[in-house]
Parts: C-alpha cells; structure tokens; sequence
C-alpha cells in the first residue's frame, strides 16, 4: 500500500462520506470539508429517494449501473442501520399495460430477478393496494433507506474510525495531501462537461395508508415512484428534466407527483404535504460516474439519479486508486488514464 498520505475529501453528500468511510476504514487520516450545516445536508443527496434498485435502474440505465449498483445492498446494510430489504413493486394503471411489459423486457435479463404478480400477489405483499392494481412486476432482491438517517449514521461511523468532519467549511486552497473532490454539482467549476438534472420531489404525510415497499408507477410520459420512509410518511419523487433552474418546485411538478400518489391509492389525495425540494443531480453526459484525476486531486463525480446506488462502488474503486495510483478501474475517464498523481 502507498504510504498513509493526509486525505481531504470536498463535500459530504453521499460521494464524499462513502468515500471517506472506505479511506477510513482502509487506515487513511481523512477529513471531510463540508459548506453545509451537518451530513448531507443542502446537497443533492438530502432530496433522494433512497431507493437501492439496481435492477429496476436498468430499464433506462446502463449495464454498469446495474453491476455496479449490486455492490450498494450489502455495502449500506453492513455500516448503517435501517436497511429495509423489502424489494421494490412496479405498477401500471391498466391503460398503460404496455408499459410494463417493455418495462419487464428491459430488466429481465437474469432469471429471479423479478416475477410478475397478479392482484392476489399484489395484495399478499402490499394489502393497501388490494383489488386496486390487475398485474406487478416484483423485484424481491432490492432495497431502500432513509438517506438522511443513512447520511447522519455513516458520518457518525466515520467520526466513530477516528474522521474528522468540519462542517460550515467551504474548501478553498488546500496545499496538503490528496484531496477527493465530492462537491456534486458545484465541481462544474473544474468539470465542464458536468450537467445538471433538475429532480423534484414532495415528502407527504398519509396515515391511513401502509405502504412498506418502494413502488414505482410506470406511466409513458411520467414515471413515478413512492418510497416508505414509515409512520405514514412517504417520499414521492422524482421529475427529471434537463434544467439546471434551481428554484423551488413548480406547479406541475406538484401536480405530476400527486397523480401518481392518488393512482397509487386515492386516499393519498387528503396527505399532508410535509415538504417540497429540488435539486440538480449531477450528470456526465453518458449519465455514467467518473474518478477523475488532475494532479493530487481525485474527483468523483456524474453520480446522476444513482447516487446511494452507485457511491459504495465509487468509493472501493476510489480507494483502490488511492492505494495504488496505477490502478486504472472502470469509471477513471479515458481522457484522463494517462496522467500520474502529483
Ligand atoms: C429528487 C431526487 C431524487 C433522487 N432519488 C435517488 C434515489 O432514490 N436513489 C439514488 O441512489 N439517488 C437518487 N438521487 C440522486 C442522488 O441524490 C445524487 O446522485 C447524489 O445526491 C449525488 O451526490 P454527490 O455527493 O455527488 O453530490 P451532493 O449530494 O450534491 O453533495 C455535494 C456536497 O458538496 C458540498 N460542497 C460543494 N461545494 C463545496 C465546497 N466548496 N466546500 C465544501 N463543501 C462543498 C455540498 O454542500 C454538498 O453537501 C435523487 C436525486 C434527486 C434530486
């Protein structure tokens, strides 16, 4: 291993803290510089879904995304509480039939990885959503969690290895060490190909509905999803549109969202909106993750609509690199391959 150099990793939404966990935990002195009041907060990261959903992520995602994703489950359920291995149910309203079955072409490549339910199947696993829905596709091996429990729990293990988190930090000239770039979006300062996705998303509060699994609402022009967060609260998300606006949530995205919600279940129509939010994923122009390497920095970056999906394998390869600066894996951009770390 490459002597135990001082790291410094830039931003702690889900890039930054995986990858300062997975330094950490390999014996690095690493300190997170966070601009933000506490773990995740006023980030990209803060506003996700949770969803841990590698295969469903195939339907428009790449193979990658996929592999990649599968490394996410077991990686959260090992550092941090509130793992819920429930699975995740794709619906369609009966017009949009159709719909589900590209949806199930699309990800079905491997046998188990989802079975198609009929309305007794859907009851069995959701009992709310009972005589509502005729056909479900059921992927038993995903995941979810609270990001924002999961953020708070994983700073509280780095801090727990002996990492350092300043927060109310904005990282200028730092002249020491090896420094991880994880500022989300704010790094298209120093990535010009770096976009970002605007998402919305509403938190809303329906007691007298239990839902327990993330579901997502296939629809041809907007697709849904809702996911758990428990005691009748319910994240619903997410637009996507190609804006980098960040002003707050439009009409129609409250609109869109509360669709689905009431054809999901029509009693979310008397839910209590708890909370609106936006904000810009941060994209390559492939929707795929990149390390990048300029001098004695490593950036990781272009997490897109995957980020607690895809951070946990971001970080390991990330770390890899930092050990052995030779190493070339998979997400380091071909532009950069050749270069050596200062
Ligand atoms: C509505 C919505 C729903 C989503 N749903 C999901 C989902 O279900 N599953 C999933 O896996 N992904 C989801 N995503 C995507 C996920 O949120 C992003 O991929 C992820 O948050 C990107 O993480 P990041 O750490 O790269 O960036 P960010 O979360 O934006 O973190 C960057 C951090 O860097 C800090 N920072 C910036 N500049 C500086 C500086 N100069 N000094 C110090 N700190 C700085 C910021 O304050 C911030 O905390 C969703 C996104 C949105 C918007």
């Amino acid at each position: 291993m490459a002597e135990r150099q001082e790291i410094t990793v830039v931003g702690g939404g889900v890039a930054g803290l995986c990858a300062a966990v997975a330094l950490r935990e390999r014996g690095y002195p690493v300190t997170v510089v966070e601009r933000g009041l506490g773990p995740g907060r006023q980030s990209c990261s803060w506003y996700a879904g949770g969803m841990l959903a590698p295969w469903c992520e195939g339907e428009t995602a790449e193979e990658p995304v996929v592999r990649l994703g599968q490394e996410a489950i077991g990686w959260w359920d090992e550092r941090v509480p509130g793992v819920e291995r429930r699975g995740s149910l794709v619906l369609a309203a009966a017009r949009d039939g159709p719909e589900l079955d590209r949806f199930a072409r699309r990800t079905g490549t491997q046998p188990g990885v989802h079975h198609l339910l009929n309305d007794g199947g859907i009851a069995a696993l959701e009992p709310a959503l009972a005589g509502r829905f005729a056909r479900a596709l059921y992927f038993p091996q995903e995941a979810h969690l609270d990001p924002r429990a999961a953020l708070a729990a994983l700073s509280r293990r780095f801090c727990g290895l002996g990492g350092i988190i300043r927060y109310r930090t904005e990282a200028q000239h730092l002249r020491r060490g090896l420094v991880v770039d994880a500022r989300g979006f704010a790094a298209r300062d120093a990535l010009a190909d770096l976009r970002g996705v605007r998402g919305e998303m509403l938190m809303i509060r329906a007691r007298d509905v239990r839902i327990t699994r993330p579901l997502r609402l296939l629809h041809p022009r907007h697709p849904l999803y809702l996911v758990p967060r428990g005691e009748g609260l319910y994240m619903l998300g997410a637009t996507q549109i190609e804006s980098e606006d960040r002003g707050g949530v439009t009409a129609r995205g409250v609109v869109d969202l509360l669709n689905a919600a009431y054809v999901l279940h029509p009693a979310f129509a008397e839910a209590e909106i708890v909370e609106t939010g936006a904000d810009l994923r941060p994209a390559f122009p492939d929707n795929l993750p990149r390390l990048r390497r300029r001098g004695r920095r490593l950036y990781v970056n272009g997490l897109f609509r995957h980020g607690f999906l895809l951070a946990p394998a971001c970080a390991r390869m990330l770390a890899e690199v930092v050990a052995d600066p030779s190493f070339i894996p998979e997400i380091m951009d071909e532009d950069h391959r050749e270069r050596s770390p200062a």
